[in-house]
């Protein structure tokens, strides 16, 4: 089996891995100015497993489609992915990029497989299926195995072994021994709190606020982290305002309630909560203390910007981030300079700022035990991918578990025997 990484290695953004120049596991775009694709594959792509929504996953497969590929994936990835690639298409045209166009999307429409959990489809001479990931709703990790040379591999992608409020975790159990694993290594190094005690002071927090009169302002990822913070204030009796991508997402959740660890919860949450469509009702959220949950995650665009125009000078409000926020994003620089970049110039920002961690990938306990569990049953190698730590986390493997694990570098092919 030969296994290409053509992007992802050593870094976090455009995976993408191709198994004997035939299967293409993901196939994303990395955000930079111009947007970063994964390296050349030469050839024709026959079938692309896409492992979840997620753009540095799965941003550039519409790029793809001149060659009408198979793509495999869940239901949910592939209504997910739709809206988000149309969304990049319209963020490209506003700063003068065109990365792919509506109809390349309206291809992988047509060219998509959808398979749920656990459900076996063959392509060529190989036996692919897709595992619950429990890092975002319909996210996968994807096992191949080449029948012909009786070699497989196992591809986590960006996966979470803990129950969250909105999804159940991956399950360690269920996941087949795999003579290859290809792991992700986001937060090698880092363990990440209590979720419990985490959702606890984070209520707290948007408590506070409201009660001081201030505006408690939750930037979130649409997909995943808007619908868990909105069950999370739900259940703690605190009905918020939401604004922004993540509403769509959600009737796109509800559409597909298989794939949530307690959908009645979540519809409930969402029944109650206020949706904002238009200035008109923005405003009204902001006319008396309020909890707002909105995009984008990292506040590089979207209706944050609006809310924080309004409230940057009030010191009675609040910005809760709930996400890691990467360098470069007016979210890191809110972190470190307390100012964000609007179209209308610096904003200083005099709310107070806090951060949570509310995060959909293992920690570092966890990705460890993910290992031993592979190497334990008999996997002989792994590669370590999707992070800044990688190189560090395949050494931590050949020294504590004493299995053979290379941090591949992006373009680096290897051969299995
Ligand atoms: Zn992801």
């Amino acid at each position: 089996m030969r296994i290409k990484f053509l992007g992802g290695c050593s870094e976090v953004g455009r995976s993408a891995v191709l198994i004997d120049g035939k299967i293409l596991i993901d196939y994303g775009i990395r955000p930079a100015d111009p947007p970063e694709m994964p390296a050349p594959h030469n050839g024709r792509v026959h079938s692309v497993i896409v492992s979840h929504a997620h753009l540095d996953h799965s941003g550039m497969i519409p790029k793809l489609m001149n060659s009408f590929p198979d793509l495999f994936m869940t239901p949910v990835t592939c209504d997910i992915a739709l809206i988000l690639w149309k969304d990049t298409i319209k963020l490209g045209n506003s700063h003068g990029i065109h990365i792919y166009d509506s109809e390349d999307v309206e291809r992988v429409a047509k060219c998509a497989r959808l398979f749920n959990y656990r459900k076996q489809f063959v392509v060529d001479s190989y036996v692919c299926e897709m595992f619950n990931a429990g890092h975002i709703p319909g996210s996968a990790s994807v096992f191949i195995r080449n029948e012909r040379e009786d070699i497989s591999v196992f591809y986590t992608g960006d996966i979470k072994l803990e129950n969250t409020k909105l999804l159940n975790s991956a399950s360690l159990d269920e996941f087949p021994c795999a003579d290859v694993l290809i792991v992700e290594s986001t937060y090698y190094g880092t363990e990440h709190r209590k979720r419990s005690e985490l959702e606890r002071e984070f209520v707290d927090s948007v408590e506070d606020t409201i009660s001081r009169g201030g505006h408690a302002i939750i930037p979130c990822f649409a997909v995943g982290r808007t619908q868990e913070i909105v069950m999370i204030l739900h259940a703690h009796g605190i009905v918020p305002y939401v604004d922004g991508l993540g509403i769509s997402v959600f009737k796109i959740f509800e559409r597909h309630p298989s794939f949530i660890r307690d959908s009645e919860a979540l519809s409930a949450a969402f029944k109650e909560a206020k949706f904002i469509n238009g200035k008109r009702k923005r405003k009204k959220a902001l006319s008396q203390p309020s909890a707002i949950v909105t995009t984008a995650g990292m506040l590089n665009g979207g209706p944050v910007l609006y809310y924080l125009r309004h409230v940057h000078d009030d010191p009675k409000s609040k910005v809760l981030l709930t996400g890691y926020q990467i360098d470069g994003t007016n979210g890191r620089r809110l972190l470190e300079d307390k100012s964000v970049e609007t179209e209308e110039g610096m904003l200083r920002v005099h709310a107070e700022v806090e951060q949570y961690d509310f995060s959909a990938h293992a920690g570092d306990s966890e990705l460890k035990k993910l290992v031993e569990h592979f190497c334990r049953k008999g996997t002989e190698i792994v590669f370590t991918m999707h992070g800044d730590n990688s190189e560090e986390f395949a050494a931590w493997i050949r020294e504590n578990i004493g299995c053979n694990a290379i941090a591949p570098k992006n373009g680096d092919e290897y051969v299995i025997e």
